[in-house]
């Protein structure tokens, strides 16, 4: 198998054993961060590392077994059911957060949109869902339209959400008419079509990209981006500021910058609080107020928690942006920083 470092020979079952996410890049991709001008970046998203061999983890850094309600879907914060819908992407990030599931025959995806539908129906909390996986649109236009049957017509879901690397891997699947017909029937059953992309660099943000997001705003699909803050890719505030303002150039939203999860096979990606904050507070310096409109979050199991600053008491300051717990959301807190501490488990209590 070749990896960045060099080619090393694994058996399946060794591979198995680390549980290495399969390597796979589409064409598109592996000609667009050439052309780009940054594959000495863009490469550590997609080409397997020896790294992956050692970086220590969990492969469920949030909860998501435990938030499981019906095979399939996950019901973590009130008012969202996210679905777990294919286990395949267009392309495999070496760093993704379900690496215990991405490229395999996972049991973890809904098998039963049925049952899936009748707890969202139940619970008229539910005002959103986000189709995640895997990546949604690999499914095709067809399985999409027959899982929207079972969702169109619960009265209280007010938007679908598509979570998608998609159009960085393989944007003109976005270009089929057949999807533009599907965000015309979200939009008739009177819900928002929102396509949450996954731009984690300017390079990324192909022509290609840009055309087929602009196809789709035109049937008023909403687009907002989230990025991961990656080791060696993009922890540098002036990647991440052009990337945030090309999305903001193409009418994307910057949305969440993910602090990366210490995920077993991906750790390595990590980057510490206090650098985070540092590239954080240098990407706002260098955009217009309607450019930043990032939070800085961390994906905890407890809930998503806003990393807000570093203070001079040497404390981490943070507050809930989601929780379990409604009354948890928006209390600022803080913990003592340890030198390198990367999550939120890093920092002692006190
Ligand atoms: S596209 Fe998303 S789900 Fe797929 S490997 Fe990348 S981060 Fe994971």
């Amino acid at each position: 198998m070749r990896f960045i470092e060099g080619t090393r020979a694994f058996t399946e079952d060794e591979l198995h054993a680390h549980n290495m996410t399969r390597h796979h890049v589409t064409e598109f991709y592996r000609e667009q961060i050439i052309k780009s001008g940054y594959y000495e970046q863009l490469k550590y998203i997609v080409e397997p590392s020896l790294k992956e061999l050692d970086s220590p983890g969990t492969l469920d850094t949030s909860g998501e077994h435990d938030n499981t309600v019906v095979p399939g879907l996950q019901h973590k914060y009130t008012q969202t059911g996210l679905l777990l819908v294919t286990d395949r992407c267009a392309s495999y990030c070496r760093f993704c957060f379900r690496k215990r599931m991405v490229g395999k025959n996972s049991d973890e995806i809904a098998p039963d949109f049925d049952r899936l539908g009748e707890y969202i129906g139940s619970h008229p909390e539910i005002n959103n869902v986000l189709l995640s996986g895997g990546d949604p649109f690999v499914l095709s236009t067809a399985r999409l339209d027959k899982i929207l049957d079972h969702l169109l017509s619960i009265p209280h879901l007010q938007s679908i959400r598509f979570g998608t690397k998609i159009v960085a891997f393989q944007p003109k699947r976005l270009q089929d008419p057949a999807l533009r017909d599907v965000f015309r029937r979200i939009h008739k059953a009177g819900k928002t079509g929102v396509i949450v992309t996954h731009f984690d660099h300017v390079g990324e943000i192909s022509v290609d990209a840009q055309r087929s997001i602009g196809l789709l705003r035109t049937q008023g699909v909403q687009f907002l981006n989230q990025s991961v803050l990656l080791a060696n890719v993009n922890d540098d505030p002036e990647i991440l500021a052009a990337t945030f303002a090309k999305c903001h150039q193409v009418g994307v939203h910057p949305y969440y910058l993910f602090q990366g999860r210490p995920v077993k096979g991906a750790s390595h990606f990590q980057v510490s609080l206090r650098r985070g904050l540092e590239i954080a507070r240098g990407i706002n310096q260098r955009l217009s107020g309607i450019q930043k409109t990032f939070k800085y979050i961390m994906s905890h199991y407890t809930g998503k928690i806003e990393i807000l600053d570093l203070g001079a008491d040497g404390r981490v300051y943070m507050r809930y942006h989601q929780n379990k717990i409604p009354e948890k959301i928006g209390k600022i807190f803080s913990r003592p920083y340890v030198e390198g501490a990367c999550w939120l488990d890093d920092l002692p209590e006190g």
